[in-house]
């Protein structure tokens, strides 16, 4: 089984809207509201391949309770820590061929449900393979609290899948106890090694996973290039992975979608060349469809064909 984790989860609702009139009155007809936050669409993903997987994370008050109804819906198990707030709205007003988004914070958590929610891991995490991480954390939580949960996983040795980005990440690579997999797009790594990465260049990004300090110690590295595919480390060693030009929908969540397939993978104890082509399939499967974190697995073998993977 897979546990994926949304410490901030949220219900997102999409306005579309022909023009947006500021400073007056909009109007919608078609509203749409799911069940939103990175690890929600791992999780999604997931069950769209038919694996097991059981979401986890925190959720609380009228929207806490809609986001469990629409996860139901989607028959995604899922096993949240109730919390004594309400969660999150974040919105997305889709307008004149632009995306204008109104994200709310979200509740700030206290201590209590701090140590409630580690306590709630700790119980999970005894039946599961493999864990991911996504996201970003919320209010009142500080930056280390996924170095924490990283340390429980590993004393029950479940390996650790961590997406997320800024302070959280640095945090979890400084910990004496490492995440097993981390996988930033180019943009993140440049930030936690403070350059401005290309995603063309292959050279400079080998160059930083073979070099930066924070990065050795991670046994697993992947750097996902949108259509440019990804680039891995494994130990010493670095992978290119070319992908084929597809008709993208809707990027938005591959890398969710990519971090699903590393999961599966990982539990499936898949060939280093095997997951990263599983991985590439499921970014691109999302890229192919209208919904973020969405698969359809019609096209899984054509698109894995195409895929080359190779030592650079
Ligand atoms: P993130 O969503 O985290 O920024 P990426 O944009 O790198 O991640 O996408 C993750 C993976 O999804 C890519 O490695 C690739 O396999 C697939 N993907 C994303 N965008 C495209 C695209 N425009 N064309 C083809 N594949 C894509």
């Amino acid at each position: 089984m897979i546990l994926t984790l949304t410490m901030n989860p949220s219900l997102d609702i999409s306005y579309p809207l022909k023009h947006l009139v500021i400073n007056n009155v909009n109007r919608i007809d078609d509203a749409k509201k799911t069940a939103g936050g990175k690890g929600l669409n791992v999780a999604r993903v997931i069950q769209m391949a038919q694996k097991p997987v059981i979401a986890t994370g925190l959720l609380g008050g009228h929207i806490g309770q809609y986001i469990q109804d629409e996860l139901a819906k989607d028959s995604i198990a899922h096993q949240f820590l109730s919390i004594n707030q309400e969660s999150r709205h974040c919105i997305a007003i889709l307008h004149d061929s632009a995306q204008t988004e109104i994200l709310e914070s979200g509740p700030t958590i206290n201590q209590q449900d701090q140590q409630a929610f580690k306590q709630h891991f700790a119980n999970l995490i005894a039946q599961a393979d493999v864990v991911t991480m996504s996201g970003s954390l919320p209010k009142g939580i500080a930056a280390n609290y996924y170095a924490q949960l990283i340390d429980i996983a590993n004393k029950q040795h479940k390996k650790v899948l961590l997406d997320c980005s800024g302070q959280a990440l640095k945090e979890a690579l400084q910990h004496h106890e490492k995440p097993y997999l981390i996988k930033p797009n180019h943009e993140e790594l440049g930030l936690l090694v403070n350059k401005t990465i290309d995603a063309t260049n292959v050279e400079q990004i080998s160059d930083i996973l073979l070099h930066a300090p924070e990065l050795q110690a991670i046994p697993l590295i992947i750097v996902s290039l949108g259509q440019y595919g990804a680039l891995a480390r494994y130990q010493q060693q670095i992978w290119r992975v070319s992908i084929p030009r597809i008709n993208v929908i809707n990027p938005v969540g591959s890398g969710d979608a990519t971090l699903a397939g590393l999961a599966i993978a990982l539990s499936e104890q898949s060939t280093l060349p095997t997951l990263l082509k599983r991985a590439m399939v499921f970014g691109m499967l999302n890229a192919l469809e209208a919904k973020t974190g969405a698969i359809n697995l019609a096209h899984y073998d054509a698109l894995f064909k195409q895929i080359e993977v190779n030592l650079y």
